[in-house]
């Protein structure tokens, strides 16, 4: 299979990272018998000392054009002091809006071999954690209008609106049923149906959706519940799928219980355009340059690139589990170095990861 993947490197850590994605990506291309065709542009910081803006329209179109696009991070303290509409977060918030993404993944999976760094008391992990939170992304009470400030009654007040169009709802709810069932054939949706009429309408239309997945086991939860639940079994979730303000919430939650933010992927999809798939951690400007930088969160950023925009489920789990075997055989990056292991530097991480496709 042919496939045209679009890089955005970034700043920080971003450029050492990019390079192990790909070394692994070739592997896979050499083993499978694909082609992957790499183009590269410019966002964040790198792009505003380039260009002067944090995303160029040549970015815009170079991903366009692209099967998927696979980011490295963006930001860092050189850039702090530039005026706010061209801060390098919004090359990030505008390539999302520009390729239509409505929808966050974001797995929560614990590696055994890295359960000492898990926040949960070890009768917990031992359960094991793997959480697939599906986010929606462009909704909810982060754009719903009217919002803003007001004078009422003699005093100041800020107000917000909590809205969901029912074609909203039903297109992350049929997202996240499908991948339930390509995984555990689990899907818990997360609302506050008790106190808001936004969740109503949202389980009403769960409940519509669901028909058409009878293979899906469906159950609701609260979300001051689901936040108690991930912290107290989070063995007991496969797929979550939630709205805007509580799928933030959620998905920090149930990424940082794992305790190991260099390991973490995400990915953001829109109906039929390129998806944007990105490491959740920054661009951690403290191990810049020192080739420090543990590279897992990008190589797993690919495995999920190939898993939801090329439908090649068994290249995705190549690197999946030659990361878990990169783990088993005792080596680590600074930033998940135990007693015992073998401490190795960002590229020679790459290394090990693609020798073991
Ligand atoms: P960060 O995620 O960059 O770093 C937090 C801590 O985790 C640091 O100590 C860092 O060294 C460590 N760390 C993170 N990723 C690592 C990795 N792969 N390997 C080893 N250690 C790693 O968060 P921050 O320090 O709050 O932010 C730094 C910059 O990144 C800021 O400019 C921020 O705006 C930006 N940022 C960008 C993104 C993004 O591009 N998606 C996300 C978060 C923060």
């Amino acid at each position: 299979m042919r496939v045209s993947l679009c890089l955005l490197p970034g700043d920080g850590i971003g450029p050492e990272i990019m390079p192990q994605a790909v070394k692994v990506l070739e592997r896979i291309a050499g083993k499978f018998n694909h082609e992957f065709f790499f183009a590269e542009a410019l966002i964040g910081g790198a792009a505003i000392d380039a260009t002067g803006g944090p995303l160029p329209q040549e970015t815009i179109e170079k991903c366009r054009e692209a099967d998927a696009v696979l980011l490295g991070a963006v930001g860092g303290p050189k850039w702090d002091n530039v005026a706010n509409e061209i801060r390098p977060e919004r090359g990030l918030l505008g390539i999302r809006k520009e390729l239509g993404l409505f929808a966050n993944l974001r797995p929560a999976h614990l590696f055994p071999e890295l359960a000492g760094a898990c926040f949960l008391r070890p009768d917990i992990v031992a359960r094991g954690i793997d959480v697939m939170v599906v986010r929606e992304l462009t909704g909810g009470i982060y754009f719903g209008e009217p919002k803003g400030f007001d004078t009422r009654d003699g005093e100041r007040v800020g107000f917000n609106t909590m809205i969901y169009k029912e074609h909203e709802v039903r297109r992350i709810t049929a997202m996240a049923f499908e991948i339930a069932r390509g995984r555990g054939k689990r899907l818990c949706s997360v609302d506050k149906a008790n106190v808001l009429e936004v969740s109503q309408l949202w389980r009403e239309v769960v409940l519509e959706v669901a028909k058409d997945y009878p293979d899906v086991e469906l159950s609701h939860m609260y979300v001051d519940n689901a936040a108690m639940q991930l912290v107290r079994d989070p063995s007991q979730f496969d797929v979550i799928v939630t709205g805007n303000i509580f799928g933030d919430i959620l998905s920090d939650e149930a990424s940082v219980i794992t305790g190991s933010i260099g390991m973490l992927p995400s990915a953001s999809l829109s109906d039929d355009g390129p998806g944007l798939y990105e490491p959740i951690h920054g661009s951690a400007p403290d191990v810049a340059g020192q080739d420090k930088a543990n590279p897992m969160a990008t190589i797993l950023s690919a495995a999920m690139l190939l898993r939801h925009s090329c439908n090649m489920e068994q290249e995705a789990q190549a690197i999946e589990k030659a990361v878990q075997r990169a783990l088993a055989d005792g080596f680590r990056t600074i930033d998940t170095m135990e007693p015992g292991k073998a401490q190795v530097g960002c590229a020679k991480m790459g290394d090990i990861v693609a020798e073991r496709i």
